[in-house]
């Protein structure tokens, strides 16, 4: 539906510099200009109520030595800044990434490193642009993505082609209606080392995060977990839509994984709920960044008897995307069941690291090694395996499964050693009709009376855990 509304255009270098901005030696190359109808929303601060504060009126001057300018500050005005609209401009040596936004913001630049990333945290902003918007750039950057981070925090993350310097960063008001421009300006750099400052930055913002989200653990709408003594304690199911916010997942060509595996849980949701043998927790509910962590703590919190963990695939190699396609539901292995389910993995577990949330790479290898096999011995891997079989044989009479639907990985959302957990790709969104199949209420509700339909099984078999 967004996608109609988007339009791409190619402008000059001039329309830049007709934007009060100082121009830039040299000629523009090529300039992509994503812009779309602002979405219905919250409207944009009222014309006749001007930002009490000047903001930043001036091009900032030159940052030396890739060195993150602080933060811009301003007075915000009441209700959500918009931005409607972002452009890339290769010029000779830089290449310029420009956001066009209702209003003045507070942001932060810093930048990341395997892979070479520039994040700009924004507070109180929403995006009113497509998702497919930022897949393919120009000049030095390859893409950037956007969304949710933590409460009141969103986040821009822009994918480099290698390590790159911010030389300057700009929040320029236009006009006279409050509507500013936030621009970066980036060039390569040899050396990718960041400055103390820049890990002092990513490090707070990813504190702030866990301290947002640790505050917002237990949902709002989830009944009191002690209920009176003559209330029969319902088995708690977590449903668990991967992704969210500024981590999109999977993309296809008209929608992308987050928001398919966000209708199917909400779906489930709902198909539990009526059936009123269950409480429902939803790791999330809306289009927020959960961190993989967060998810097994949800699941803990609430001594969940069933994880469950919906996502979509994707094949990169186009010229197979049209041949595979089907569901296969995963269950926890130290060693995956084949390559292509390693490698799934591997790409499902990088989702806090490529939205900047996760700032190490390293991982307590031994740790992990102990942890699985203590997850191996206890009973819950045979429960999550007796699921497994469940859920593929309900869904099998619904939609398509893949060739082999009963697979294993080492899935990090998975590492539950008190709840069975399962995790579920529903389908391939790089294969078009399987893609517009998901995109579709009766679809995503068939999906969900077959899995409510399995756990209705696995309950009804004894097989689950009596807490
Ligand atoms: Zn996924």
């Amino acid at each position: 539906m967004g996608a109609r509304l988007w339009r791409l255009t190619v402008v000059g270098l001039l329309a830049i510099a007709g934007s009060g901005v100082a121009s830039v030696p040299g000629r523009a190359q090529e300039s992509t200009h994503f812009k779309t109808v602002p979405a219905p929303g919250p409207p944009p601060p009222a014309p006749s109520s001007p930002p009490p504060a000047q903001v930043e009126p001036e091009p900032r001057s030159e940052q030396p030595n890739g060195t993150p300018p602080a933060p811009a500050l301003a007075t915000i005005p009441a209700g959500p800044v918009v931005v409607d609209s972002a452009s890339v401009t290769s010029l000779r040596t830089l290449t310029r990434i420009a956001f066009d936004l209702t209003g003045p913001i507070e942001y932060q630049v810093f930048r990341l490193r395997t892979p070479d990333r520039v994040v700009i945290d924004i507070s109180n902003v929403e995006f009113a642009m497509p998702p497919t918007a930022g897949r393919s750039a120009g000049g030095l950057v390859k893409a950037f993505r956007f969304g949710a981070f933590a409460p009141g925090k969103s986040r821009v993350v822009i994918e480099t082609a290698g390590p790159v310097r911010v030389a300057a960063t700009r929040l320029i008001r236009e006009g006279a209606r409050g509507r500013h421009r936030l621009e970066l300006d980036l060039v390569a750099s040899r050396s990718a080392d960041l400055s103390e400052s820049e890990v002092a930055a990513a490090r707070e913002s990813a504190a702030g995060l866990h301290l947002g989200n640790a505050a917002s653990l237990a949902p709002p709408s989830a009944p009191s977990p002690s209920p009176s003594p003559s209330a029969p304690r319902l088995p708690v199911i977590v449903i668990d839509p991967g992704h969210g916010g500024v981590d999109t997942g999977a993309q296809g060509a008209a929608g992308v994984e987050k928001d398919i595996v966000l209708a199917v849980g909400r779906a489930l949701e709902k198909a539990l709920t009526a059936a009123g043998r269950y409480r429902v927790v939803m790791t999330r509910s809306n289009d927020a960044f959960v961190p993989l962590e967060h998810r097994i703590r949800i699941a803990r919190q609430h001594e969940a008897q069933l994880f469950i963990s919906l996502h979509a695939d994707s094949l990169e190699a186009r010229e197979l995307a049209h041949a595979i396609r089907g569901a296969t539901i995963y269950t926890l292995s130290q060693s995956a069941s084949d390559e292509r389910a390693r490698r799934l993995a591997d790409k499902e577990n990088a989702a806090d690291l490529l939205a900047g949330a996760h700032l190490s790479t390293e991982v307590v290898q031994d740790d992990v090694k102990s942890i699985l096999f203590d997850l191996m011995a206890r009973e819950t891997a045979g429960l999550a395996l007796n699921f497994r079989q469940l859920a593929a044989k309900r869904l099998r009479g619904s939609i398509r499964l893949s060739r082999d639907p009963q697979r294993a990985a080492n899935f990090l959302v998975l590492r539950q050693a008190e709840t069975p957990a399962v995790l579920i790709e529903l389908g391939y969104i790089s294969h078009t009709e399987e893609e517009q199949q998901m995109l579709s209420a009766e679809w995503q509700r068939k999906v969900a009376a077959a899995i409510t339909t399995a756990i209705d099984d696995f309950f009804a078999s004894g097989s689950s855990i009596f807490r």
